[in-house]
């Protein structure tokens, strides 16, 4: 045993079995300085990414102080956009499994309130949501924060990015000054260090250093005029052929016209950007993640906290703004010890930019040739596709009631199907291509849990 295990903490012998279970031996950094704190009642500002393992370090300490027999809100956790509140929420309930009957409900916005209010009347444990609507509901009466010992404030950076810092304010008005308050943040700006002050105890500092060196990732930066710039990415694309890739678009319409534009193109594509409604978000990143869709193209703000990382490449269509930015971008990839690639277009005014990002890194950056790229290269087609369910959490269904309708008698190899996803109301998972057929004549001719669901291909 090492002092990295989980084992090596003092936690009950259920969490460490839902933690072997997970198969989560060994803590990441960021967990093995922050978890021991956390158990103690410290309150922690602790600089960590997503990635990082930082959902589990501050979610087990959280999740052991709750009392399941109380059914009031114990524990909050403010999230700057939906996607990162539903990923946490996600990984709480991973963790959650150790504890019976522990209710986690998610609170966000862009979504309708009146099913979330008889969510609450039924009593939650945890709650995780955006700033803007818990604020509704507490306006509405109809979440009450007096019983919360805990409060986290997840990528409080970003948070204050998106003007949240009067709602936050609000919110923490409603809870008593009797709890733990640990606050997660990538960067530590002034404002960081000022709400912390205001709203913590004698908080611990903890950091791991989570940007990637230039070693792990190759970047290569490609001058091209404005009217280049979408045939340069075909080529880019064409010539690497990353298995997956997210490229960086600094508008919302630059960013629908690129993904049409590489659809048009062969290429297996979508967009992602806050022009979209939730659903669309919510189906492409899932298409994304579970590999039915090669390439993601997306605004920062999309893409922000969200819970893809491993890429084969990230391209920066348009440069960001700032090098802090870009670092942010391209850390998606080359992740856990892989080799990243990181290949950036840009115009001949935008030299200050190049230059700042040299200067973060203090090394030049490699130019790359487009007219040395293999041009003639057929676009890769993903190995998966998407099949969705009319049925989801609320109805009861789980990831394994699904893998169970495909696999069971004389059914469909497990290692055909690939990621599932359970939304409130719907279900998607992912099946290699060559058996999405016969997956869907099983799953709509058949049944899950014994119930008729409709289904079709995404
Ligand atoms: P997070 O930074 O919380 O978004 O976590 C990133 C990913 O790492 C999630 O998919 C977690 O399920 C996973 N993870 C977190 N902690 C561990 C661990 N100690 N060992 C293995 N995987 C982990």
């Amino acid at each position: 045993m090492t002092d990295t295990a989980f084992s090596a903490l003092p936690l009950p012998a259920t969490l460490l079995d839902t933690l072997q279970q997970l198969e989560y031996e060994q803590m990441t950094p960021i967990q093995a300085q922050a978890i021991p704190l956390a158990l103690e009642g410290r309150d922690l500002i602790a600089q960590a990414k997503t990635g990082s393992g930082k959902t589990a370090a501050f979610g087990i300490g959280l999740l052991l102080r709750i009392k399941p027999v109380m059914f009031r809100v114990q524990s909050l956790v403010l999230c700057p956009t939906r996607e990162l509140s539903t990923q946490v929420a996600k990984e709480l309930r991973r963790l959650a499994r150790f504890q019976p009957n522990l209710k986690i409900v998610t609170l966000c916005g862009g979504q309708p309130i009146g099913p979330q209010i008889g969510s609450l009347e039924h009593g939650a444990h945890v709650v995780v949501g955006t700033p803007g609507r818990i604020e509704d509901h507490l306006r509405k009466g109809t979440l009450h924060l007096d019983a919360v010992k805990t409060l986290v404030l997840d990528e409080a950076d970003r948070m204050l990015d998106m003007g949240f810092i009067d709602a936050i304010e609000g919110i923490i008005g409603h809870i008593p000054p009797a709890r733990q308050t640990l606050l997660f943040s990538a960067t530590y700006p002034d404002q960081i260090r000022d709400l912390s002050t205001r709203f913590q105890k004698d908080p611990m500092e903890v950091s791991v250093e989570t940007v990637h060196t230039h070693n792990q990732i190759e970047q290569l930066r490609y001058p091209v005029s404005n009217k280049e710039k979408s045939s340069a990415l075909l080529k880019l694309l064409g010539h690497h052929r990353p298995g997956s890739c997210l490229v960086f678009c600094n508008t919302k319409q630059q960013c629908a016209d690129v993904s049409e534009y590489l659809r048009q193109s062969g290429y297996s594509a979508s967009a992602l950007h806050g022009d979209m409604d939730q659903k669309d978000r919510d189906q492409a990143l899932i298409q994304f993640a579970n590999g039915s869709c090669l390439t993601l193209v997306a605004t920062d703000v999309a893409a922000r906290g969200l819970d893809i990382n491993n890429l084969a490449a990230v391209v920066n269509y348009d440069l960001p703004h700032n090098a802090e930015t870009y670092v942010h971008r391209i850390g998606r990839t080359g992740r856990a010890g892989k080799e990243g690639l990181a290949l950036s277009l840009y115009g001949d005014r935008e030299g200050h930019k190049i230059k700042a990002i040299e200067d973060y890194f203090k090394q030049h950056m490699t130019i790359g040739e487009l007219h040395t790229l293999n041009q003639n290269s057929v676009p890769l087609v993903p190995e998966m596709t998407t099949l969705c369910i009319a049925g989801g959490r609320k109805d009861k269904v789980r990831p394994g009631d699904i893998l169970g309708a495909l696999t069971g008698e004389a059914g469909i190899d497990g290692g055909e199907v690939g990621k599932i996803d359970i939304l409130d109301r719907v279900a998607f998972v992912a099946i290699r291509i060559q058996s999405a057929k016969t997956a869907l004549g099983r799953l709509i001719n058949g049944k899950i849990k014994g119930r008729k669901f409709k289904v079709r291909p995404l």
